[in-house]
């Protein structure tokens, strides 16, 4: 059963890592899919290919989540080119880990930047359309981090807690016009962010996992795929956790 057919879907930030396993899931599921990159157009392009081979449209956009201007043209581009819009998935993050005592303002202001103020950057911006249709999902990717804080995260922890709260005051600001807005706190996974790490390190995190494995972009992928279709329509403001137990 195709869940998302005749639904076009945004994910931000897909050319590579958990945005495009949702992008690919999704597909699979019967959306036209327009994505965007900021800096791997060569991926973005693969991405746009492989998507098209399961029957749909699919588009993806260089665009800066963080600029509202740029997301202010990017929700134009994608109405001119799909002409609906139904889903919307903010995935697109960054990380600068530091301790407090060596973060730079630069690298506190630079994740707050991509990370929240892109949330505001495409729902404000996307707002407008899914009112007129009176209906919409907004699924915001937070993290585990963002619940729970993280010695050496603070920039990136302040950044998710913040999505959290925005996505609590969106579901009962939109409510009533049928958008609903949901936050996913993916654990720990392995994609381009984390493959950064001490192996040492990620094989301690995956112990301590009562599930006993990294979480995948697909484990995530289908959790969204869920919270954007249909057989979620009484699911709003809330934080799912998916983490393997590791957070309970
Ligand atoms: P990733 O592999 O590093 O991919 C990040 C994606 O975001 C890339 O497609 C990148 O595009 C895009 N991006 C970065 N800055 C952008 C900007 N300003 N505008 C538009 N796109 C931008 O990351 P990931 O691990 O898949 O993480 C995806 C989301 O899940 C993030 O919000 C992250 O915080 C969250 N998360 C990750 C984990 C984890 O363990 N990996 C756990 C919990 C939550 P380019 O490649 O074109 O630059």
């Amino acid at each position: 059963m195709k869940l998302l057919e005749n639904k076009v879907a945004l994910i931000t930030g897909a050319s590579r890592g958990i945005g495009r396993g949702i992008a690919t899931t999704f597909a699979k599921h019967g959306a036209n899919v327009a994505f965007t990159y900021l800096s791997s157009p060569d991926k973005a392009a693969e991405l746009e290919n492989e998507l098209k081979q399961f029957g749909v449209k699919a588009k993806g956009y260089k665009s800066d989540a963080s600029d509202f201007k740029a997301s202010e043209e990017l929700i134009a581009s994608i109405l001119s080119d799909f002409g609906q819009l139904d889903v919307v998935v903010n995935n697109a993050g960054i990380t600068r880990d530091n301790l407090l005592m060596r973060m730079t303002e630069d690298q506190f202001d630079e994740v707050i930047k991509t990370n929240l103020k892109s949330v505001f950057n495409i729902t404000k911006n996307c707002q407008k359309q899914m009112l007129k249709q009176r209906s919409g999902s907004i699924i915001n990717i937070t993290s585990v981090v963002g619940d729970k804080g993280n010695a050496g995260q603070a920039n990136y922890a302040a950044s998710k807690a913040g999505i959290i709260g925005f996505t609590k005051s969106i579901a009962l600001e939109l409510g009533s016009r049928n958008i609903r807005c949901n936050a996913v706190a993916p654990g720990f996974i392995e994609t381009e962010m984390t493959g950064a790490l001490d192996p040492t390190v990620v094989k301690g995190w995956i112990d301590a996992i009562p599930l006993k494995r990294a979480c995948t972009a697909e484990d995530v992928a289908n959790l969204v795929l869920f919270l954007a279709s249909d057989l979620s329509t009484y699911l709003t403001g809330q934080l799912i956790h998916i983490n393997g137990g590791m957070y309970t």
